[in-house]
């Protein structure tokens, strides 16, 4: 049988570690009944690859009643060797998130209030502001008489939650628009 890191892991973890303390005379029950309520008992582990970055670290997905209830680094994996920069650890809160909005939000110039709107609206709106400020801005030829073709007032600022794919599609409308300002996290 061929061994991997993650198994001596789980082995000495749980097994050598518990065979010790047996024979120090510790009694294991409520520790087993702990592990018995964790949220991956029982669960299916796939592997998978971080979306954020071109690292590309491995993570270990659990899968329980077809819902993704643990992400952690894969050891195995000898780029990231189990460990996760602050985003990938963040992975599962992709998935689900309590906090995260699910409905457009919208602030009028000088208003001090939040109003909630259809995807419909927000995207005509973006689209109508987009264009206009494009109109208006757009320049064709810098000073020296060069064609630049480039929009200096609008700025493109991806969110931390957005995937390389994602994020690819963006910076090349954001490119196609002529925008010469954004950032994003997946840009390493
Ligand atoms: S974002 Fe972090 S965890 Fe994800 S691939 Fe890049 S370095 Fe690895």
């Amino acid at each position: 049988m061929k061994w991997t890191r993650r198994d001596f892991m789980k082995l000495t973890g749980a097994g050598v570690a518990g065979l010790g303390l047996v024979q120090l005379g510790v009694d294991l029950g409520p520790a087993r009944a702990y592990a018995a309520g964790l949220k991956t008992e029982g669960a299916k582990e796939v592997i998978t690859v971080c979306p954020f970055c071109s690292v590309s670290c491995n993570i270990i997905g659990s899968v329980k009643d077809g819902k993704l209830v643990s992400t952690e680094g894969d050891p195995d994996y000898p780029i990231n060797r189990g460990a996760l920069c602050a985003k990938g650890a963040a992975l599962l809160s992709m998935t689900r998130n309590e906090h995260r909005l699910t409905k457009p939000m919208y602030r009028a110039p000088n208003s001090d209030k939040w109003e909630e709107k259809s995807w419909d609206w927000m995207f005509e709106r973006i689209a109508q502001r987009v264009k206009e400020t494009r109109d208006k801005d757009f320049i064709f030829k810098d000073d020296k008489g060069r064609t630049v073709n480039r929009l200096e007032t609008v700025f493109f600022h991806g969110t931390s939650h957005a995937d390389n794919e994602e994020l690819a599609l963006a910076h090349q409308i954001c490119k196609g628009l002529g925008l010469v300002y954004l950032d994003h996290q997946a840009r390493t």
